[in-house]
Order: C-alpha cells, then sequence, then structure tokens
C-alpha cells in the first residue's frame, strides 16, 4: 500500500537552518510558512527574488506527504531538483520531457513515500490519470507558482492552470499555496476566484525594488544608445537585454560582439543545447550579457544582474516589472533602462489589431500598452507610476530618471490643435489617412514627392508647424498618442482621432506634454501613408 512520506523537520525554523543554511526568515516568509504549515490556504503576491520558493518548501518538509509543485517552468525543473537534491531534499518531477522509465521511478517514489517535493507540468495535472495516480498517495500541500497564470486576461495566460480550480474539490483538506510575483489588484482577485482560494489568507509584500534605478529614453540610434550606456554606467557588467523579435535579438547581440562585448543571444528559435549553455554561461561566468526575447529568465536566480535593458517596448507593465525585477536581486545598485519610439507604438498596435481572440481580448491588449504608455511618458516619478499600476501608494523615489532630472513639461495644446487639426481634415474632406511621417512633413512644410502628388500643399495646416523640429514633433505624435488623442492603425500606422480629440480641437481641453532633450535628427524615417 502507498506510503506518506513521513514530516522531516519538526519546525519551519529548523528547516530553514538544517536544509537552507539560513539563520532567519525575511518579510513574511515565517507567517505564510506557518499558515500552510498548519493547513491553511495562503495567496501569496512577492516580488521576484523575494523568496517565495522557500514559502512552499519549508512546508512540504514539515507536513507529512509530498508537497506537490506546480509550475509552468518546465525548462527549470531540473535545476530545481538538482538544487534541493544538493541540499537533501528528496525531490523529482514530472513533465513531458520525461520517458516513461523515468516517469514510473518518480511514481514509484511518491507512492513509496520517499518524496518530499513533486514538481508538476500543468498539463499532466490537468490530466485524469495524473490525479488517480495522486490520490493513491499522500499530499502535504499543493503549490501554484506563477499563478497569475490561470489569469485570463493577465499577461501571461496559460489554458491549462484553469483546470487547477478542481484541486480545491478534489482534495479539499490538502492546503493550497497560490504565488506570483506581478498581479495587478484585477489580476489578484482573479486568480483567487479562478482558484477557489476565497478562504485563503493573502500576503501582499511591498513590491518596491529600491536598489534599482528606473530610466525610459527615448528612441534615437538605439543600438548606440544601448552601447554607451553599457560601457559607460555598466562596463563588465553582467545583464539581459530584452528584445520583442528573434532578428531583432540576433542583431543586437552581433552589433554588441562586435564592439568587443560578451553578448550572446537567445530565443526560442536557437537550439537546446545552445540555449543551455548560453544560460549556463551566463550563471557562471563574469560579465556575461544575454540578448534575449521573453522567453529568457524566468527562474533564473543570478544575483548580480546589474542592468536590465530594454530595446523594444513591453507589452505590459506586468511583463516589464517582471523582467526588470531579475536585476539586482542581491539588493546592490542596478539599472533598469528603457529605451522606445514611436514605431514599438506603431508596431504594437499592429500586432494587437492582427492578433487572434476576440475583440474584448484585443481592447484587454490595448489596455496593457496603454498602461505602458503612460508610464513612459509620464512627467511623475517612475516607481510611483509602476508600483501605483499594482495598487501601491508611495513618494517621489529620488531613484528614477524623472526624480533626478524632472522633465519640464510645457503647454502643447496649440501644436496638438495644428497636429489633431491636419489628420481631421484629411479624414472628414478627403478621406484620407496618414502616418506620422507625412503628416509632420505637411505640418513643416517639407516638400517631398507624396506632398506633390496630393497637392497637400494647398491644406490650411502646410506649413503651420515650422517652429518644431521634426524629433519634437515625433514626440507630439508619442504623447498625443500616450495621452489618448490619437490612435495609430493598420500596418503603417495611419492615425486617426479618438472621441478625446474633439476637446482639445475645440479648446477645451489643455494638452500637457513632456520636453525632451534635443536630439539628432534620425537619418532614415519610417514611412507613413
Ligand atoms: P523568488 O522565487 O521569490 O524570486 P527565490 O525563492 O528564488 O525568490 O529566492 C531568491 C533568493 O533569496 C534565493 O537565492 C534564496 O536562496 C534566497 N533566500 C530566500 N529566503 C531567504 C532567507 N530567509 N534568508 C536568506 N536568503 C534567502
Ligand atoms: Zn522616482
Amino acid at each position: 500500500a502507498p506510503r506518506a512520506t513521513p514530516a522531516r523537520f519538526a519546525s519551519p525554523r529548523e528547516a530553514l537552518r538544517e536544509v537552507f543554511g539560513y539563520d532567519a526568515f525575511r518579510g513574511q516568509q515565517e507567517a505564510i510558512i506557518d499558515r500552510v504549515a498548519a493547513g491553511g490556504d495562503a495567496v501569496v503576491l512577492m516580488p521576484t527574488g523575494g523568496g517565495k520558493s522557500l514559502c512552499y518548501q519549508i512546508p512540504s518538509l514539515v507536513r507529512e506527504g509530498t508537497g506537490v509543485v506546480v509550475s509552468p517552468l518546465i525548462a527549470l525543473m531540473q535545476d530545481q531538483v538538482d538544487a534541493l537534491t544538493a541540499v537533501g531534499v528528496r525531490a523529482a518531477f514530472l513533465n513531458s520531457t520525461q520517458d516513461a522509465g523515468q516517469r514510473a521511478a518518480v511514481e514509484r517514489a511518491y507512492l513509496g513515500g520517499e518524496l518530499d517535493i513533486l514538481y508538476v507540468a500543468p498539463e499532466r495535472l490537468s490530466s485524469e490519470a495524473t490525479k488517480r495516480f495522486l490520490e493513491r498517495g499522500r499530499i502535504a500541500l499543493f503549490a501554484i507558482d506563477e499563478a497569475h497564470c490561470v489569469s485570463q486576461w493577465g499577461h501571461d495566460f496559460r489554458p491549462d492552470y484553469l483546470a487547477l480550480s478542481e484541486l480545491a474539490d478534489r482534495w479539499p483538506d490538502v492546503p493550497r499555496i497560490a504565488l506570483t510575483a506581478t498581479a495587478t489588484e484585477a489580476t489578484h482577485k482573479e486568480l483567487t476566484q479562478r482558484l477557489r482560494l476565497e478562504g485563503a489568507e493573502h500576503f501582499v509584500s511591498d513590491f518596491d525594488r529600491p536598489n534599482i534605478q528606473y530610466r525610459i529614453v527615448p528612441k534615437v540610434d538605439v543600438r548606440k544608445q544601448l552601447l554607451d550606456f553599457i560601457t559607460v554606467e555598466h562596463p563588465g557588467d553582467a545583464g539581459i537585454v530584452y528584445a520583442l523579435s528573434r532578428n531583432s535579438v540576433e542583431r543586437t547581440a552581433e552589433f554588441l560582439s562586435a564592439r568587443g562585448l560578451t553578448a550572446l543571444p537567445y530565443h526560442a528559435g536557437l537550439d537546446a543545447g545552445l540555449r543551455a549553455r548560453t544560460q549556463s554561461r551566463f550563471l557562471r561566468e563574469e560579465g556575461v550579457i544575454v540578448v534575449a526575447t521573453i522567453a529568457f529568465g524566468m527562474g533564473i536566480d543570478k544575483p548580480d544582474v546589474r542592468f536590465v535593458a530594454h530595446v523594444d517596448l513591453p507589452k505590459s507593465v506586468e511583463g516589464y516589472y517582471q523582467e526588470t525585477g531579475r536585476a539586482g536581486r542581491d539588493g546592490l545598485p542596478s539599472t533598469a533602462w528603457l529605451a522606445y519610439g514611436l514605431q514599438d507604438v506603431v508596431q504594437q498596435r499592429r500586432m494587437i489589431d492582427d492578433s487572434p481572440g476576440d475583440l474584448a481580448h484585443r481592447r484587454r491588449l490595448t489596455q496593457h500598452l496603454d498602461a505602458m504608455l503612460a508610464l513612459c511618458e509620464t512627467v511623475q516619478c517612475r516607481r510611483v507610476n509602476l508600483l501605483g499600476y499594482f495598487g501601491q501608494r508611495s513618494t517621489p523615489c529620488g531613484n528614477c530618471d524623472t526624480c533626478l532630472q524632472p522633465p519640464e513639461s510645457w503647454d502643447g495644446t496649440v501644436p496638438a490643435q495644428k497636429l489633431l487639426s491636419t489628420v481631421v481634415r484629411l479624414q472628414r474632406e478627403r478621406n484620407q489617412r496618414f502616418g506620422a511621417g507625412h503628416l509632420v512633413d505637411i505640418l513643416r512644410g517639407k516638400r517631398t514627392p507624396r506632398v506633390d502628388q496630393y497637392g497637400h500643399d494647398r491644406l490650411a495646416t502646410w506649413a503651420i508647424g515650422d517652429d518644431l523640429s521634426e524629433s519634437q514633433w515625433r514626440g507630439v505624435v508619442r504623447q498625443l498618442i500616450a495621452q489618448e488623442l490619437l490612435t495609430p492603425e493598420g500596418e503603417y500606422g495611419v492615425l486617426t482621432i479618438t472621441p478625446a480629440s474633439a476637446s482639445v480641437l475645440s479648446g477645451e481641453r489643455r494638452v500637457v506634454l513632456r520636453r525632451e532633450p534635443e536630439r539628432p535628427e534620425r537619418a532614415s524615417r519610417s514611412s507613413g501613408r
């Protein structure tokens, strides 16, 4: 008959000392562990590096039975199991990478009462066979890691997580702990409800990462800007550079390598062996920079990542927070650096327009993007904006770009009216729509073949904006988009007005803009139609 794994330690503190070699719990760890060890449910919101793992590992060791940990990070299960085994914890995993023999050995160990912790991929746990098998042994607790993945509207939804709602009915006596490093108030509510954790105690940590300096700059020549940032501020440091596409990853890694940095590409299109080597070089060598799509970094525990840079706009504030959170887990000063431009906004709107899913889904993606834009264009403290997004109030931090160099704001009502009225005229009178480039040409009175072709030099707004430079105009466009006074649409990012535009045109609403540092004009301009 199956046997239950006996409790290994009498108290959490003993397990902390004996197994993990630490003297004291951090933050809310002890309260969380006490709650779960006593058989209660918990919802834990704790930033990356806060020490979530111990919150389920220690209760697994002090309770009878096996702690079952649901994690989507299949690639990391082997590492996690190895790390636990090294300190004497009997751990194993079940996922799709195993053959039948390996699975059978793990199953025997579980039923024999020889496992303290069992990692299970969510798609395994949604299968009836796996649940029947688990029922034959004794479960100490369920830990649901990356619990935000159950949120259908979140940035990282995984359908397999929905099936986890069943655990409550099937194992009513087994305590459950859900953990995440990223949850807005809405996601927090949603995961509590979907995972049937109504009776849980909630532990919400301080999300601030005071040692991370947040900086967001307008994109001019992004690879050159990135190189300057790294060589001036972080020479020889380990860091992660995030880009949205594989192509952008490859080109950025090549660019940095050609200039003498150790920069390695990492994305899903590269072979698994190479990816594993890159990950281990990043962990073991000094000063390695990994240029990656978002596939890199989840669950990687490297304390001394000194910078995280984004060369493309992240799709959501949650994603941005999670990625930048990989910097400075050791508490030492680190930088989160992001460069973004109008083209990012246009590209992401297009991706949203093209994305599968219903209107409500696209609307949610748009809200994510809008929140990210608001963070980029804020004239207030970045940290206040960021923490506010997670429902946490704070005061200006003194350690972000807007605190260190407060941006001047200026009254942009008149330029906004000039731009919006150009868009309206073209749209209403001629049924034409254009991207930012051409609209700026009209406002600045720049003769181009397209201006001649359409006779746009006869528009009433022709050349009425030559008081601003081209880059200033692009800044105006970007900020009007962030303020939802203009929307870029379609493949070419043609700009259209929004319901809010009318109040600006009528003079009822003033437009406050952020003054940007003057910089060289871009050599080439993205095409507009
Ligand atoms: P998270 O999963 O929240 O990102 P981890 O569980 O990976 O964080 O913990 C981050 C780091 O902090 C790990 O290196 C871990 O060993 C360490 N750590 C966790 N709890 C403590 C503690 N009480 N004392 C010292 N170090 C701790
Ligand atoms: Zn600040």
